[in-house]
């Protein structure tokens, strides 16, 4: 048997990042920068106000905190606009949130800190403001986010919604990255039905396509669904080289087991340059590897998934999700890893093999994460593990004790 860590090794290897290509912001979320972003520009852009309140000269209102002072309102400014005002001894300006601040003003009092006091006697407009406040009172100061010539980013950043944002900040409208993956999903198998036909003897109803189909998304690749191919080598044959001429990686299930007769490994066997591997893992022991070369000498690495559903998922999750986000640049491919505590015994017997139980998990009061078993552990039993949080890592020998510490792999989120 094969251990699960050269099984990865192997995959990876053949499996490095995609050369940059240009994007636009908004296209980039999800993916990896391939380059760093410098700011060419100044964030904020001015010196603007924080709060919406009144532009004033911090001596003016000094001693305003114990005796609230009048002042004259000679303008207002919104966001968006500018005062042509510049602000005088005794004058406010009234200021909404993001307006630039106006000549002569060194400070703003919040709105709270105010009382619209109507015409004075000479009919000007007076405030009465509360508040002392020092220079520089809620004043967001240009640049104070982001200077010309900062690194906002390094290569290898993954582009969040938050990132994206601060792109379209500094307009970066344009960035390098990694490409997403496009790849190929395939079920085989002359029993699989997926068209909603009533179920004849020996056949069953096709999942692993949608749940990989699933999966493959989830990972941020875009899915080809290449269908059902049948037991048969010359329709196997084409649909596999027409996936490696559109597609950056193929993902198929069935037929990779010892002993199998297979049409997926006659075929692979012969077009492609494979590894077929007994991992040391329960489920998913068997597991297919390898690059199916195109017509200009490059080569598309493909991975053969066990066909049992359960077996399937936990092949994705262990060796091809790493792998198809290290094609797109992501330096950590796995999912997160903590140590729980196991709230039952997780039992099992001496086989050689990491158990990989599925678990539900929840953070307890003690700040844990204290997991339990889904139930049926059956490499079939898809039902049982769609709704697992988490794989636990139960190494050979006996098993985990209730109570105890145990790794676990969340299924959802990234490292
Ligand atoms: P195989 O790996 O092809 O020997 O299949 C192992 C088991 O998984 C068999 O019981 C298959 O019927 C089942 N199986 C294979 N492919 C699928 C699939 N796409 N959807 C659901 N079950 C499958
Ligand atoms: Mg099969």
């Amino acid at each position: 048997m094969t251990p699960l860590d050269d099984a990865r090794r192997l995959v990876l290897a053949s499996c490095p990042a995609a050369g940059a290509v240009e994007v636009a912001h908004r296209d980039a979320i999800g993916l990896v920068l391939a380059q760093p972003v410098v700011s060419g520009e100044v964030v904020p852009p001015f010196d603007n106000t924080a709060v919406d309140g009144y532009a004033v000269r911090a001596a003016d209102v000094a001693t305003a905190h114990d005796d609230p002072v009048d002042l004259v309102v000679v303008d207002e400014v919104a966001a968006g606009a500018t005062s042509s005002r510049t602000l005088g001894r005794g004058e406010a300006i009234r200021i909404m949130t993001g307006a630039p601040m106006p000549d002569g003003a060194d400070a703003v009092v919040m709105v709270e800190d105010s009382e619209r006091r109507g015409a004075g006697a000479d009919g000007r407009e007076l405030v009465r403001l509360s508040a002392s406040v020092p220079r520089g009172a809620a004043i967001r100061r240009a640049g104070d986010d982001v200077e010309v010539g900062d690194v906002l980013f390094a290569a290898g950043t993954v582009v969040t919604p938050a990132v994206a944002g601060v792109l379209a900040s500094v307009n970066a409208r344009v960035v390098a990255v990694h490409p997403r993956a496009r790849v190929a999903v395939l079920s085989t198998g002359d029993e699989l039905v997926d068209d909603g036909s009533p179920l004849e003897r020996g056949q069953i109803r096709e999942s692993n396509r949608t749940m990989l189909l699933g999966l493959v998304a989830a990972a941020g690749c875009a899915a080809v669904d290449l269908g059902i191919v049948r037991d048969d080598e010359a329709e196997l044959e084409a649909v596999l080289r027409h996936a490696a001429l559109d597609c950056d990686a193929i993902v198929s299930s069935g037929g990779v087991s010892m002993g199998d007769y297979d049409v997926v490994k006659a075929v692979l066997g012969r077009i492609a340059d494979m590894s077929w591997m007994q991992v040391a893992i329960k489920p998913a022991k068997p597991f297919a590897f390898g690059t199916l070369r195109r017509d200009d000498s490059t080569s598309v690495p493909v991975f053969g998934l066990p066909g049992n559903p359960v077996s399937s998922l936990v092949s994705f999750e262990l060796l091809a999700r790493p792998a198809l986000r290290s094609m797109m640049g992501h330096r950590r491919g796995s999912r997160p890893r903590l140590v729980a505590v196991a709230d039952e015994d997780l039992r099992r017997s001496t086989d050689g093999k990491t158990h990989f139980v599925r678990v539900n998990g929840s953070f307890g009061g003690d700040g844990r994460y204290h997991v339990t078993t889904v139930g049926a552990q059956g490499s079939h039993q898809l039902a049982a593990t769609a709704t697992a949080d988490a794989l636990a890592v139960v190494g050979d020998g006996d098993g985990v004790a209730a109570g105890s510490d145990v790794e676990v792999l969340l299924l959802h989120g990234d490292a």
